[in-house]
């Protein structure tokens, strides 16, 4: 494995110099991986050593680690403000000079608002840059952000996709993984099925289907030559998890009609009860990740306490009042806002952007095997005003999802404010549910959500507006789905 150690070396110099990293690198260090999975069946020792893997190499001396993140902002800033429109602006009417930021005088750059991305993403757009593929958020939120990619960056993350598919992800060639998510978003689908099969697990694209034909196919024998006999992996966002979970409960599926061995959810918050009842649905562990497509490869992975760790070779997380823009202290909620580095992205040049996402910090040093790398809680919801802190969408999910009565995906709204009171209005199976009102005020107090009272409707149509989720997203199909009956027994 010479070439791989050339190839590491290469790599760990160019990170530290901050020099372009190599695609072709990335991608031969990720094709020897792949060849070790194949000769030995388990990835070789240092693969901790690997790109995004938060192994030993994380645990480089802190002096080190701060001259590598002021070498690394000042070369990103650099380069945005030669070549962007928007920074170069930014910086020369506040008279910025990137060459003199250090960590501390990086706080003097404005925070990007995710508006000003989604209102004019050419002017982040590079002018050294050849962009090739335009990543559209969802954007359940609002309109959808474009965010250009350049071919080179592509490579960069498919080649790292694939070492998270086989490092974190344990993708081995026997498996199959299914793509749930919607079959619009480019990049996340680009990546999923360019990972999968580099590492050479077959790969099957679902979209956001009818709930029912998607567990047909997941129950049905793949009779595939050295393959698993159905799919082992899923990947799907939080909501139409729910929609499965929904489905797979009231259609009588049990978790041995499938062969899943392992759901991976990202993009939404998944609550605890959802996470617990998609095990028991399916039989299979659920695991999350925290990536977006702005600030790709930068990501998060939880760890056994609970955190969420960011990565610190890819970008510069910080975590900000999302009104004041200060630090946030430890124990306190802020904002994730997050500067992704130039070797790796070339193309959508983003400083300090507020990504919107809410998480809390540790009120103490965390003492888990990640403690390395920089935690945060689980993303606790997205920043809508002071309200969301108070009463993020983890915290009423957490509360309504516990509730078998409340069908999948959770339908509510809130409406108030905190003077006035605010009142949590939720869609149930039917009315009277005796015992569930209470209950639901019993945890809330419990929790110490702040609400004033809670709504329970039994038509969807009478609730208030509410913010719609991915599962929305519904790609039609012309496969006709028996929809009456209880299933028994195993999938046809
Ligand atoms: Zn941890």
């Amino acid at each position: 494995m010479f070439g791989t150690a050339l190839s590491q070396l290469r790599y760990g110099m160019a990170v530290l110099r901050n020099r372009r990293i190599r695609p072709q690198d990335l991608e031969r260090i990720a094709r020897d991986l792949v060849a070790t999975l194949a000769e030995f069946g388990e990835p070789g020792e240092d693969s901790a050593l690997l790109p995004g893997q938060s192994g030993r190499s994380a645990q480089i001396d802190p002096e080190v680690r701060r001259t590598v993140t002021r070498r690394s902002l000042r070369a990103t800033a650099r380069i945005a403000v030669r070549h962007t429109a928007y920074y170069h602006r930014v910086f020369a009417e506040l008279g910025l000079d990137p060459d003199e930021l250090d960590e501390t005088g990086y706080a003097r750059v404005p925070v990007t608002p995710k508006k000003a991305l989604r209102s004019m993403p050419t002017a982040f757009v590079s002018t050294a840059a050849v962009p090739a593929l335009m990543a559209l958020t969802t954007g359940t939120s609002g309109a959808p952000t474009a965010v250009w990619y350049s071919r080179a960056e592509l490579d960069t993350t498919i080649a790292l996709s694939t070492i998270s598919a086989a490092l974190g992800l344990g993708l081995r060639p026997r498996h199959t993984l299914a793509y749930a998510g919607c079959s619009r978003a480019t990049l996340p689908l680009l990546n999923a099925a360019e990972s999968a099969t580099r590492v050479g697990a077959s790969f099957v694209q679902f979209g956001t289907i009818d709930p029912a034909i998607a567990l047909d196919r997941l129950a049905a024998p793949l009779g595939l030559p050295g393959k698993s006999p159905r799919i082992t992996h899923l990947t799907a966002s939080a909501s139409y998890l729910a929609t499965l979970v929904e489905r797979a409960e009231r259609d009588g599926w049990r978790a041995s009609d499938f062969g899943l061995e392992s759901i991976g959810v990202g993009g939404e918050v998944l609550s605890g009860p959802l996470c617990a009842r998609a095990e028991a649905a399916f039989g299979a562990p659920v695991s999350t990740s925290y990536l977006m497509t702005e600030t790709l490869p930068s990501g998060a992975t939880p760890c056994t306490a609970g955190h969420l760790h960011h990565t610190r070779e890819f970008g510069h997380l910080e975590v900000l009042d999302p009104i004041t823009w200060e630090p946030t202290a430890p124990g306190a909620t802020g904002m994730i806002v997050h500067t992704p580095y130039v070797p790796y992205r070339d193309c959508t040049l983003l400083l300090r952007y507020a990504t919107g996402d809410l998480v809390r910090l540790p009120a103490d040093e965390p003492d888990c095997e990640l403690a390395h790398t920089p935690a945060t809680s689980a993303v606790l919801g997205r920043w809508n005003g002071p309200l969301s802190v108070h009463l993020p969408t983890r915290a009423l999910l957490d509360l309504i999802e516990a509730e078998p009565e409340v069908p999948l995906p959770a339908r509510y709204a809130l409406t108030g404010d905190p003077e006035t009171g605010v009142r949590l209005h939720l869609v149930v199976r039917a009315l009277p549910a005796p015992g569930l009102l209470g209950r639901l005020e019993d945890r809330a107090t419990a929790a110490g959500l702040p609400l004033t009272a809670i709504v329970l409707y039994d038509d969807r149509a009478d609730l208030p507006a509410a913010t719609p989720v991915r599962a929305d997203l519904r790609e039609h199909t012309f496969e006709s789905v028996p929809t009456a009956g209880i299933r028994t027994g195993s999938g046809r």
